[in-house]
């Protein structure tokens, strides 16, 4: 039977309880030891969450260029983060949604 362990987080030094049933759990996952105690996890997962959120956004992130395109078939005007292709077909926004 296992015992539960005193970790030390990695990120804010403080010790956690890594419990017999967790252990059993990361074993049977294959996962190694977490090296971070419950409160840190959660904050990583959502720092990870909220930068894919803000990707869009990110002024650190190099922006799409977009081009002036026509839409194939209503021939309203839209842009595209892509050089037009006239061999394909470009759909504004709208007929793109009800393309797919
Ligand atoms: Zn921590
Ligand atoms: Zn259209």
């Amino acid at each position: 039977m296992l015992e539960e362990k005193q970790i030390v987080c990695s990120v804010c030094q403080g010790e956690f309880a890594f419990s017999a049933e967790e252990q059993t759990l990361y074993q049977e996952k294959g996962f190694s030891n977490p090296k971070k105690c419950q409160s840190c996890r959660e904050a990583a997962k959502i720092k990870r969450r909220n930068r894919s959120k803000l990707q869009v956004v990110d002024s650190e992130a190099p922006e799409p260029t977009w081009f002036n395109s026509t839409c194939s078939s209503c021939g309203v005007a839209t842009r595209v983060p892509f050089e037009p292709d006239s061999q394909k077909s470009i759909y504004c926004r709208e007929c793109y949604r009800v393309s797919i």
